[in-house]
């Protein structure tokens, strides 16, 4: 008989496995798995079953599975976060003398990880994708690798992947998006042309503001050379957090429906009222791509709109304080439609004279529609936007 500092160390933990059929999978939080001998551990550490955490997990795999489905990709890396699907896509791609052309209008942090792939010695050129010219000049002999986003914050510009990717395979560069503002339900990349797709499953995917991860979606070949990078830089996602995503992402679909039909009413809606001398938003036919992505967006324009009112801080500061239903807060993609700031945003990293080139000023807002009702929405803009009516 054991004695019980050691029995209790194993009493009701054995597996159930077979015995159950929950309607919602099991959480495994488990660091590693048990083993029965030398043999089977070389079967593990050859990826033959459940070895340790950060090599692979129950949850992670089952998430991966979805979201590859989703993308029409073959494989999956499901990461911490957004920036750790990138880092490690980067940082597994890229090698000293490389060249990698990247979009200007990408989401910032991004453009931060740039300085540390300089600091490598990896050279970068960042174009302006809706300019095929410029982007075209940009390409060299030694392009590794073309990165972008297909909606670009903070005008919402929208990109042609498929010529882009065309140019970049001619050069035998390997095309990577960032398809956060998009999402499979309005896009799928990897159907035009697009090699590996990145999330961050933060915002559209968690779509409750409650989880933080990332993915990485190529074929199998492809994310074969990343899971080195991503196993050494540690990006791999906790259990707990791949289990919320996979709930998650059962209803995304509706979600994205809702939020998408709620963004072109309020982009329409914000274009009729006086205080907004500008919407950006692809679903307005004075959008400068609107064609483009009626063409190329299987559902919706995107549930982001930016517009621009007054350049004036104080009268922003009292418009955001208004608002009854929309709050201020930093992320996106949620099922609460919610307010960003570029400018404030952007103020520690760019200077004034870099914001106004990036065509952001004190007045531009950006907002992320969720799933309420579209006429409270509407009103609760229009009730603080009368805050601009002030003169001051
Ligand atoms: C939020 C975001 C990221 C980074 O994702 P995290 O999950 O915060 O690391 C990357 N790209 C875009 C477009 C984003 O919106």
């Amino acid at each position: 008989m054991l004695k019980e500092n050691t029995e209790i160390l194993y009493k009701g933990t054995e597996d159930r496995e077979g015995s159950l059929h929950p309607e919602t999978p099991a959480i495994y939080p488990s660091s590693a798995y048990i083993i029965k001998d030398t043999r089977d551990y070389d079967f593990a550490n050859n990826g033959g079953k459940y070895f340790y955490n950060r090599t692979a997990n129950p949850n992670r795999d089952g998430l991966a599975e979805a979201i590859s489905y989703l993308e029409n990709g073959e494989s999956t890396l499901v990461c911490s976060s957004g920036m750790g699907a990138i880092s490690t896509t980067l940082l597994g791609l890229l090698k000293c003398g490389d060249h990698a052309v990247f979009n200007k209008s990408i989401y910032g942090e991004t453009i931060e990880l740039i300085e540390i792939l300089r600091g490598f010695g990896v050279h970068v050129s960042l174009v302006d994708f809706t300019n095929i010219k410029e982007f075209e000049n940009a390409m060299k002999e030694s392009t590794k690798i073309v990165y972008t986003e297909i909606i670009a914050n903070p005008l919402t510009l929208v990109v042609d992947i498929e010529k882009i990717s065309k140019i970049a395979h001619s050069f035998g560069a390997t095309v990577v998006v960032d398809s956060t503002f998009t999402t499979p339900f309005v896009i799928k990349p990897l159907d035009f042309g697009a090699d590996i797709v990145i999330h961050s499953l933060t915002k559209f995917f968690g779509g409750h503001s409650d989880v933080t991860g990332g993915s990485i979606t190529a074929s199998n070949e492809i994310i074969k050379k990343l899971k080195q990078s991503y196993l050494l830089l540690g990006a791999s996602l906790d259990a707990n957090s791949a289990w919320l995503l996979q709930r998650s992402i059962k209803t995304m679909g509706l979600r994205m429906r809702a939020q998408l039909d709620n963004a072109v009413l309020v982009a329409e809606a914000l274009s009729k009222n006086p205080h907004i001398q500008c919407v950006y938003h692809p679903s307005l036919e004075n959008h400068p791509q609107h064609a483009l992505a009626s063409q190329i967006f299987s559902y919706g324009f995107g549930a982001m709109i930016s517009f621009s009112v007054e350049n004036n801080r104080e009268k922003v500061d009292e418009f955001i304080r208004r608002l009854k239903v929309i709050k201020y807060l930093g992320t996106l993609g949620g099922i609460r439609t919610t307010l960003a700031h570029p400018a404030t945003a952007f103020r520690n990293e760019f200077t004034e004279e870099e914001l106004t080139k990036m065509g952001i000023h004190e007045g531009l807002i950006r907002i992320s529609t969720g799933a309420e009702d579209v006429g409270d929405l509407i009103e609760d803009l229009n009730q603080a936007l009368e805050v601009f009516n002030k003169a001051q």
